[in-house]
């Protein structure tokens, strides 16, 4: 069983990554992110619920988001494993995942520089249904403004404003930041293997070096 957490700043290209990895390790996907933005749509107790912090580039509270995750991990499609993406974003969420024995068996940390996220984050186009991610200037979508696979409409996202990236980026820097020293520190006594990718290169290379680090382990 695969079970690999994603971890980097918003914007660091974690989502097209995953989707990449997917294709490759057939294996799903797991943003809370992006459960969170489709229980908005839903209109659900749970989106009703997360909306307010979102928007404002705050983290959900720990509970909401934990129940999230116990209730997809245990759907049929993750008995071969899973990628987690954009969880744990906190050192209790990290806690929960060790005493509920979800050994994971890799931490990927794709890093990229603060101003190099607010020029990729104003960009950003989104596919909200399925949670493809492009880019104006580094992944455009072949026709403008539509997405590859369904021809439908892209949206920008709420909280790719720049008030709220500069908040995302320091709750990353703040509540994240820990979470990743956590892992690097796991991965000098335990199995799990920690790898910390440059993730402000070509989608490409970004996505080799995953690979045969992916091989490594
Ligand atoms: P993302 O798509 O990963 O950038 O997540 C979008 C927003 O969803 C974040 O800014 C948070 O408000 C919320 N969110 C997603 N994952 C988590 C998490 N693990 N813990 C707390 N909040 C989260």
């Amino acid at each position: 069983m695969t079970k690999i957490i994603l971890i980097g700043p918003p914007g660091a290209g974690k989502g097209t990554q995953a989707e990449m990895m997917t294709k490759e390790l057939q294996i799903p996907c797991i943003s809370t992110g992006q459960i969170l933005r489709t229980e908005i749509t839903e209109k659900s107790n749970l989106g009703l619920a997360s909306q307010e912090f979102i928007d404002k580039g705050e983290l959900v509270p720990d509970e909401l988001i934990l129940k999230i995750v116990h209730r997809r991990i245990k759907q049929p499609d993750c008995e071969k494993g899973y990628i987690l993406d954009g969880f744990p974003r906190t050192i209790h969420q990290a806690q929960e995942v060790a005493a509920l024995h979800l050994d994971v068996n890799a931490v990927i940390y794709i890093n990229v520089l603060d101003e190099v996220i607010l020029e990729r984050l104003s960009g950003r186009w989104i596919h909200l249904p399925s949670g493809r991610v492009y880019h104006e200037k580094f992944n455009p979508p072949k026709e403008h403004c539509k997405d590859n696979e369904t021809g439908e409409a892209l949206s920008q996202r709420q909280d790719d404003k720049r008030e709220s990236i500069i908040k995302r980026l320091k709750s990353f820097r703040e509540d994240t930041a820990p979470v990743i020293d956590y892992y690097k520190r796991k991965s000098d006594f335990s199995d799990t293997k920690f790898v910390e990718i440059n993730g402000d290169q070509a989608l490409d290379t970004v996505f080799s070096e995953i690979k045969s680090f992916i091989k490594s382990i």
